[in-house]
């Protein structure tokens, strides 16, 4: 431990990764066939804010989300993302890593065959918690997303909404530093988009990092975050306590 402490300092090479707890200088991606997803992105998020990533379909939000994750690289540039320079990072360090980071989707991607309270349970499996610490902490954030009275059920006696907030439980019930949201609510109703976004926000509010990729603009416009647009790869405005811009 004290071992991996050391070499995690040892990463944070610069002020930066100090301030911020995601750093982009410079990046540019473009996939295999040469089509450029993002172009010079420069972006710096705080610790501790909520950040909407906005945007058309195919200009790059979800590159962006892959690259925080390491599951894409860059072709050039910094990314720096909780002290750790993803730039640099040898493959053997990117489970250690990515448990710094909680990742929703908008598929919520649970396991069918497995009920509630095991899918959450896997994700504290996977980090070597103890039994007796999966019996308090899975329960525990059942009841912060509001499901403490389902974990018997299977994913599919769930309504979308409450996958999503099982999906949500187990990005978070490791306690993660950082939770990265790729259209949570894409297939979801307006009640239920509005309910997951709220639980976005107090989870937020208990100091999570919060960045949601989204297409719904009067969510986006009700809760006046930190909004990015992005346009065919490019940051076209970034604004504190923005409104969802059109594209057209
Ligand atoms: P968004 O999430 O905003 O819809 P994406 O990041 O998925 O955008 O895509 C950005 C661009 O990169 C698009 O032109 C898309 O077709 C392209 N792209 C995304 N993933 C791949 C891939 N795996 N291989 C080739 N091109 C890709
Ligand atoms: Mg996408």
């Amino acid at each position: 431990m004290a071992k991996e402490q050391k070499k995690k300092r040892a990463r944070k090479t610069n002020a930066d990764a100090e301030k911020y707890v995601i750093s982009l200088e410079n990046v540019n991606k473009s996939y295999e066939d040469g089509v450029p997803a993002l172009t010079d992105i420069n972006l710096k998020i705080t610790p501790g804010e909520f950040v909407f990533i906005a945007g058309d379909s195919g200009s790059g939000k979800s590159t962006l989300i892959k690259l925080l994750l390491r599951e894409v690289r860059v072709n050039s540039g910094n990314v720096n993302v909780s002290g750790y320079d993803l730039v640099h990072m040898k493959r053997k360090e990117v489970p250690m890593f990515r448990r710094n980071l909680g990742i929703v989707f908008q598929d919520f991607r649970l396991l069918k065959d497995r009920n509630v309270y095991e899918n959450v349970a896997f994700a504290q499996r996977i980090v070597q918690k103890s039994e007796r610490e999966i019996r308090k902490n899975v329960p525990s954030i059942l009841s912060t997303v509001g499901l403490a009275g389902k974990y018997k059920a299977k994913p599919k006696q769930l309504s979308g909404g409450e996958q999503q907030r099982v999906a949500l439980a187990r990005a978070l019930v490791n306690k993660p530093s950082i939770l990265l949201a790729d259209e949570p609510t894409g297939n979801l109703d307006p009640r239920n988009s509005n309910e997951i976004m709220h639980l976005l926000e107090k989870i937020n509010e208990n100091g999570t990092t919060v960045v949601v990729v989204t297409h719904n603009r009067e969510i986006v416009n009700e809760m006046q975050k930190r909004v990015i647009t992005l346009k065919k790869g490019v940051i076209v405005s970034d604004e504190e306590k923005g409104g969802y811009i059109d594209e057209d």
